[in-house]
């Protein structure tokens, strides 16, 4: 059976989704280039011309490279493999500007980008508080990356899956409800003289309930469908760091074809 998705619950920085069918490492290197391969906007460099706040240069610099940006990944080069030599050019960066004087609270949508539609991704993240005179003046300068270099590169924030399992009660279940009991996850409920199983999804495989049936009624297995749990931070649509973190084993598995090939 080939491996299929099945999409549960979608919004915006949120999405929740079945893999069916897969290996557990199938599921891993999924996760894995989810979180570090697929590619996202982060400032890199800062230029700070005159900071009279109550806040030190890196410290503002560690700030900004926290804030995601929105990416458009067919607009921009990665920086090492742009035609400038990763020298810096419009194709592969983009500068953030700020010219500002307190009182006042800095917020991520007070920085004029180069490009108006690459922007921080969320405007109203607070990133410091200017009080009355002082002042602060900088360039942010912003370029790909992925999650394997910097974690500030990472197009997701959660990332996180784990099997659904598949429990079967047997006839031998006498309905005593000892596992209704001892289940920290609520799974199971009375059926009549019988238990059955609510709710799959719950289960984290703690195993309590065979370890409290005297009848060996339960048993818990795993199965090859994961769940999994994504957050993103506004960088990319999920949907599209799925799809690119498909596309990245795809061309990582089709490498691995042409080497084998060549060996043989
Ligand atoms: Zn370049």
């Amino acid at each position: 059976m080939m491996p299929e998705i099945e999409i549960l619950e979608e919004k915006d920085l949120k999405i929740k989704f079945i893999l069916k069918n897969a290996s557990p490492a199938l599921a891993n290197s999924f996760r894995r280039a989810m979180k570090s391969e697929v590619p996202a906007m982060a400032v890199d460099y800062v230029d700070i011309y005159l900071n009279s706040s109550y806040f030190y240069d890196e410290v503002i610099a560690h700030r900004l490279a926290m804030l995601p940006i929105k990416t458009y990944l067919d607009r921009f080069n990665m920086q090492h493999e742009c035609s400038c030599g990763g020298e810096g050019c419009p194709n592969c960066q983009i500068s953030f500007r700020l010219n500002v004087e307190g009182p006042k609270v800095v917020y991520s949508g007070d920085f004029i980008s180069d490009d108006p539609d690459v922007v921080f991704a969320i405007d109203n993240i607070p990133v410091l508080e200017l009080f009355d005179g002082q002042q602060l003046m900088l360039e942010a300068v912003a370029r790909l990356g992925t999650g394997k270099e910097h974690a500030k590169f990472q197009p997701v924030s959660v990332c996180v899956y784990k099997i659904i399992p598949e429990i079967v009660v047997n006839e031998n279940c006498n309905g005593c409800g000892d596992c209704i009991e001892a289940c920290p996850r609520n799974v199971f409920e009375k059926d009549g003289d019988k238990i059955r199983v609510k709710d799959v999804m719950a289960c984290s495989m703690c195993g309590e309930c065979v370890k409290v049936c005297e009848m060996n009624a339960i048993s818990v297995n795993e199965t090859n469908n994961f769940l999994f749990n994504v957050e993103g931070t506004g960088a990319l649509q999920l949907r599209e760091v799925m799809r690119k973190a498909l596309e990245i084993l795809r061309d990582k598995a089709e490498e691995m074809n042409r080497i084998i090939e060549e060996i043989q």
